[in-house]
């Protein structure tokens, strides 16, 4: 989708630390992390949130678990753990309308939602 920042980075229209990607989906690291790991898993569908998930797109969206599994064993923190996150709509504080989860790992979390 034009003006999209994340179909823009999926598209390598404009730069991203990327980690992993397959047919599905592409994870970068977060510009701004909020831990060591802090990576964005997004499906390559536009898909603007949550709110927008259908039984058409359920496969996509459900491969964002399978992919953050691999990356987690990969990358070698899948034992220790992790948190995946996912924003919708103003009071979660999404910013950014293109659905992705947030792979965050590498120290103890508290519960903090913020
Ligand atoms: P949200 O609040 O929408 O769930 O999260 C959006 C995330 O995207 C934020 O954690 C923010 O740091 C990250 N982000 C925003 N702009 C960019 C960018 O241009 N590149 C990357 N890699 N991450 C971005
Ligand atoms: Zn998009």
């Amino acid at each position: 989708m034009e003006d999209c920042l994340f179909c823009k980075i999926i598209d390598k229209k404009i730069p991203a630390d990327i980690v992993y990607e397959d047919d599905q989906v592409v994870a970068f690291k977060d510009i701004n992390p909020a831990a060591p790991i802090h990576l964005l898993l997004v499906p390559r569908s536009h898909v603007p949130g949550t709110n927008d998930a259908t039984e058409a797109n359920q496969a996509e969206l459900g491969h964002l678990f399978v992919a953050a599994a691999k990356i987690a064993k990969e990358q070698g923190f899948a034992a220790q753990g992790y948190r995946c996150i996912v924003n919708c709509n103003q009071d979660a504080g999404q910013v950014v309308f293109h659905l992705h989860m947030h792979l965050v790992a590498g120290r103890k979390m508290g519960w903090n939602p913020a």
